[in-house]
């Protein structure tokens, strides 16, 4: 992992007049170019082929400044990228598909790129839920399994591959010899916040050194599980999948509100004892039960997509910005704001 000094001194080097912000053209791209513009930062797509290329000539608000094509988004292209006083703005495709690039890169990227470890790292990611106090599933032996399980590869993201288990024997049917996770289903109600921490100011709800924000909330929208009702009626029988396909809008009940802003905290804080922090946005994977009792199994820490939905704020963030505000442009501003504080280095890693 390259150091924060070297990052630091990277970024001591750069114009802050001219920033840019760059990242794959994939995940929350367009929410990313379109916001950058609204503050007047320039941006930069990296694209690995044509069609991604092509995607924007639909959405032309929202197409970068420029583009870099790369071979593939495992190799990133450092010298033109700090040329240009790029920050990367890290997102779920780059964690999947560039993530150990990352770990390298001479190029500030937004936030604390150890957290990205800990995102891709499921033993890890536990241990930082853990720690922030959060009540987690059951994590199951697979000699032991007594009840509906989740089995999760290592890798996987975004819901591919995973299978519901129910007896030691169907989990060594389909999973001997694998690296897998396997914890308790859970049942209730799933609930996406999307945080952002600003170490920049400690106005509004405080956590670790500054504040955190709630912008917004999703759900998503999974094949083919969120449309089983459809299926069972028609008569036809499924295995459930969870294949992330898309993302739908939620609220939530005024009094969870304060649990939700708590569990953010709690979770803010955990980073900042295991590794450094989390500036920027950050988000959990929540299950709500019939009980009211939140249960976490996911933390991304970074932009997730399902604040594509709000590139223009939320029910939540208008009742904190007197402007529309999303988490792409929320990320744009603190950019900037970091920028003319001489604060960049608490941003970035
Ligand atoms: P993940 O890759 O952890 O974000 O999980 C993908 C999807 O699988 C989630 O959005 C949930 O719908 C489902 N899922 C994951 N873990 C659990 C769990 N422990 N209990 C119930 N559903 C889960």
């Amino acid at each position: 992992m390259i150091s924060k000094e070297k990052i630091l001194e990277v970024i001591e080097g750069y114009d802050k007049k001219k920033l840019t912000l760059a990242t794959v053209c994939s995940h929350t791209s367009l929410q990313l170019f379109y916001s950058a513009k609204q503050e007047n930062i320039r941006t930069l797509g990296l694209v690995t082929n044509e069609a991604q290329r092509k995607m924007y000539d639909a959405f032309p608000l929202a197409k970068p400044d420029e583009f870099i094509d790369v071979e593939d988004s495992n190799k990133l292209p450092e010298a033109e990228l700090a040329e240009r006083n790029s920050i990367i703005i890290p997102h779920g495709s780059i964690v999947e598909y560039a993530g150990k690039a990352l770990d390298k890169l001479a190029v500030p990227v937004l936030g604390n790129r150890n957290s990205l470890l800990w995102e891709r790292d499921r033993v890890k990611m536990f241990e930082w839920m853990r720690t922030a106090g959060l009540e987690l599933p059951a994590l199951i032996d697979p000699d032991k399994i007594d009840r509906p399980c989740v089995v999760k590869h290592a890798g996987a993201k975004g819901g591919r591959g995973y299978a519901i288990v129910h007896s030691p024997e169907e989990f060594y049917a389909k999973f001997a010899n694998q690296d897998v996770m396997v914890q308790e289903y859970l049942i209730g109600v799933r609930v996406y916040p999307h945080f952002f921490y600003s170490p920049l100011s400690k106005e509004g709800y405080r956590a670790s050194d500054g504040h955190i924000e709630m912008l917004s909330i999703d759900r998503r929208f999974e094949s083919n599980i969120d449309e089983s009702y459809r299926t069972v009626i028609a008569g036809v029988p499924i295995k459930p999948s969870f294949t992330v396909v898309g993302n739908e809008p939620l609220v939530l009940r005024e009094s969870l509100l304060n649990d939700v802003l708590e569990m953010g905290k709690d979770v803010c804080e955990a980073a900042d004892k295991l590794f450094g922090g989390i500036p920027g946005p950050f988000c959990l994977e929540l299950i709500c039960d019939e009980n009211l009792q939140f249960y976490a199994f996911e933390i991304s820490a970074r932009i997730v997509a399902g604040t594509n939905l709000y590139p223009t704020g939320s029910p939540y963030s208008l009742f904190a910005f007197d402007e529309p505000m999303g988490t792409g442009r929320r990320i744009a501003r603190e950019v900037k704001l970091a920028a003319k504080a001489d604060k960049l280095g608490k941003i970035v890693y």
